[in-house]
């Protein structure tokens, strides 16, 4: 018996030594390295826009393979071969290659046929008849060797059938997708889409809803709902109807879709002979520049104000585990003080006025931006609460003896988390108490599981944050309050049926958020 225990051998190890690719740059055999090898067949071929037959791909293929110079398998080859179709956009070739695996009865592994599958879906056409036909063959494939997916396979497999007649296979496959709120939301919208793109919208309306706010209305699911519109609308009557739905699902889900969607609603739009269609803005006090008409109020009524105040208090105080660093004998003193002198006209996170407002510390220190943001407020003779930290107490006792005399000042522990004492003194003061901090409060809104109460959250704090800002060069520093705007800057249809549509010309999706109030709007006015 051997007193020595033999190693197992690393292949892939003894390889790598076998060959000169300690040299190699870490890119290479990534597609973008590829492309810049001009003499490779695979980068003429591919630009040539000409159907590329079977002997053509093996060449390319065992190029590809047996070049030193790059770190291609016969595990990755077909991936990035495919990830090169897709970066001249020849998805036709991407289709070709797929083919020539199947025809020289090569093994198609799972990675490279969901990476086809994608680019299937991210085709711009309609698939054609072959196309169809082999994602149906290799889907039935997989599933007949894998009854269960993983996620990335399942994304994959959903995304390709929901370009087909058999997107409603796509729900067994969520069962098998797992997923949260921040991801995922590709693969609900291409259900979403795949139900407008085959007549049954009710499926489609059902699925957004029940995704609420956390889908994303991707383009793509736009151009769906339109193209169904332009489909079953008989006459001008029916397509308006329509179109109107849409308008009144990104009211009631705050969503602002980009330029290009609006250009695209607005041309359809066109037809419909009673409307006047322009590109506007809105004034701060709700005015359209176009029209003359003036938006919605933000208002927020008392009973929504109650249910989100008893919600919030509820959830983030009791429940929820935000206050992890404070301890029940702090919260404690804080109510008794909050109880003890609300209501407040205006509650000043004190620590985010101080250092948020402007991070340039040569014209002003902290202190001193705090107390200009309290001599705003003191200005408009405002009842003020500002919520600030121990540490504070080293800070010139001159200031912070200004804060003290004109504001009711509390100090948390330095380990504290702040806002949910800004809201609970913000909320407990009442409906008409604003607060005055440039944090967004995300954190908070998500805790709300309820989206009702989300919208009700995210519609109190349009009409109620106050963001103090330094403006000016570095000697001119000079605070203003951003006041909130004075209309609900959301799609909206006022009495007379006439629409307003915010929307934003950059080309990602946008979450509502203060900072990025839109500028832009379209104005649909009923000619009379
Ligand atoms: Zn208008």
């Amino acid at each position: 018996m051997s007193i020595f225990k033999l190693r197992p051998v690393n292949l892939k190890f003894i390889r790598y030594l076998c060959t000169e690719r300690q040299n190699l740059p870490q890119s290479a055999g990534k597609p973008f390295f590829i492309r810049q090898q001009e003499n490779l067949l695979v980068n003429h071929v591919l630009q040539t826009n000409e159907r590329i037959e079977n002997d053509k791909w093996m060449e390319i293929r065992k190029e590809l393979l047996f070049n030193p110079n790059l770190r291609l398998s016969e595990h990755n080859v077909d991936s990035v071969i495919l990830d090169l179709c897709c970066d001249v956009s020849n998805k036709s070739a991407a289709k070709d290659y797929i083919e020539f695996l199947r025809n020289t009865n090569h093994e198609i592994n799972i990675a490279v046929l969901g990476k086809y599958f994608k680019i299937l879906f991210k085709s711009k056409t309609p698939l054609s008849a072959e196309e169809t036909k082999i994602l149906f063959e290799s889907y039935d494939k997989i599933r007949a060797k894998y009854p269960i997916l993983d996620t990335r396979t399942a994304e994959a497999c959903i995304l390709g059938l929901s370009k087909t007649s058999r997107w409603k296979e796509c729900y067994d496959l969520l069962e098998m997708y797992e997923t949260n709120d921040q991801t995922g939301t590709i693969v609900f919208a291409s259900i979403v889409a795949g139900a407008f793109d085959h007549d049954e919208p009710d499926k489609a309306w059902k699925l957004l809803k029940s995704m609420q706010t956390r889908i994303k209305l991707y383009n793509f699911v736009l151009e769906s709902y339109l193209n169904y519109c332009i489909r079953q609308a008989k006459n001008s009557n029916e397509l308006e109807i329509l179109l109107i739905k849409m308008f009144k699902f990104w009211s009631e889900y705050d969503y602002y879709p980009e330029e290009k969607m609006i250009d695209m609603y607005m041309n359809c739009f066109k037809d419909i002979k009673k409307w006047s269609i322009r590109k506007t803005s809105i004034k701060h006090n709700g005015t359209c520049v176009a029209c003359g008409c003036k938006l919605y109020n933000l208002e927020e009524s008392s009973d929504d104000f109650d249910n989100l105040s008893n919600s919030f208090l509820s959830k983030v105080l009791v429940g929820g585990d935000i206050y992890n660093n404070t301890t029940p004998k702090e919260l404690e003193n804080f109510k008794r003080f909050v109880n003890a002198t609300k209501p407040y006209d205006v509650v000043i996170d004190g620590l985010n006025a101080a250092y948020a407002c402007n991070k340039d510390r040569v014209n002003y220190t902290p202190v001193e931006k705090l107390v200009e943001v309290v001599k705003a407020f003191v200005a408009q003779n405002k009842k003020i609460f500002v919520l600030g930290r121990c540490h504070m107490r080293k800070w010139s006792s001159q200031e912070m003896n200004y804060i003290k005399r004109h504001a009711h000042l509390f100090l948390a522990k330095d380990s504290s988390a702040d806002d949910p004492f800004m809201l609970y003194a913000t909320f407990t003061s009442g409906i008409n108490t604003y607060f005055a901090s440039r944090d967004f409060m995300r954190q908070h809104r998500y805790i709300l599981n309820d989206e009702y109460l989300r919208r009700i959250f995210r519609h109190w704090q349009f009409t109620r944050q106050i963001q103090p800002t330094m403006i000016g060069g570095p000697h001119n520093r000079q605070l203003i309050l951003i006041e909130p705007p004075e209309f609900l800057p959301i799609a909206q249809q006022n009495q007379n049926g006439d629409w307003h549509i915010p929307y934003f010309e950059e080309t990602i999706y946008k979450e509502m958020q203060l900072s990025d109030r839109p500028r832009h709007w379209l104005c649909l006015k009923k000619n009379q």
